[in-house]
């Protein structure tokens, strides 16, 4: 059975699905375990590239090694720093960007996003978007500082001007305990 509507994450997953395509140049912004970086990597072919950012190296570790066992690792660089210093390491303009926010799964969980550096970076993936670029994040707000960050993030893409960008945010209605947020901009 095909579920669209199955969670923020998922839904991240086939928008992304649907907008990448071969050539592109796309930034995973939190690698985390690398599942994004991955998918990013196989939907952007040999003639694109996926900058993916994380601070913390086990992370990177995990998703280099899963990029060499698929034979993609060519096509990705990957960069141990903050998605906050996007401008020192991206000198071109991108086709897309994903923030899955929050800590890693199965990691340190004091080790997180911050909202702070969160809208730093959203402000620089922004201006590195090219037109009709598309920049999905994933809020969560069930840990320490996840509120706070959701509603900075919410806050920050709203005052985005209309005539510039569309922006949308999912909401997942009926499911239980802190449901995440899932945000699309459109660059127009
Ligand atoms: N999308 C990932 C995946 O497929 O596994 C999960 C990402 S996880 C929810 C969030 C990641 O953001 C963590 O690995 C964490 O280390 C990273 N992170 C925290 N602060 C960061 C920052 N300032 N810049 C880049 N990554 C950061």
């Amino acid at each position: 059975r095909f579920e669209y509507f199955n969670n923020a994450v998922d839904l991240a997953k086939k928008l992304m699905c649907f907008y990448v395509k071969e050539g592109y140049r796309v930034c995973d912004c939190t690698v985390g375990n690398g599942n994004d970086t991955v998918l990013l990597a196989k939907l952007v072919g040999e003639s694109g590239k996926v900058y993916g950012f994380d601070i913390q190296s086990v992370a990177l570790n995990i998703t280099r090694e899963k990029l060499y066992n698929e034979n993609l690792e060519n096509r990705v660089i990957l960069i141990e720093d903050g998605h906050e210093n996007i401008d020192k390491h991206v000198n071109e303009n991108i086709n897309f960007a994903i923030y899955n926010l929050g800590y890693l799964p199965g990691g340190n969980k004091k080790i997180k996003t911050n909202v702070n550096t969160t809208l730093i970076s959203l402000e620089k993936s922004l201006s590195l978007l090219k037109s009709n670029g598309l920049l999905l994040v994933t809020c969560y707000t069930g840990h320490e500082g996840g509120i706070e960050e959701k509603e900075g993030v919410m806050n920050f893409l709203r005052s985005l001007r209309q005539n510039e960008y569309h922006v949308i945010e999912f909401n997942f209605l009926n499911q239980k305990n802190y449901p995440p947020t899932l945000y699309g901009v459109e660059k127009l």
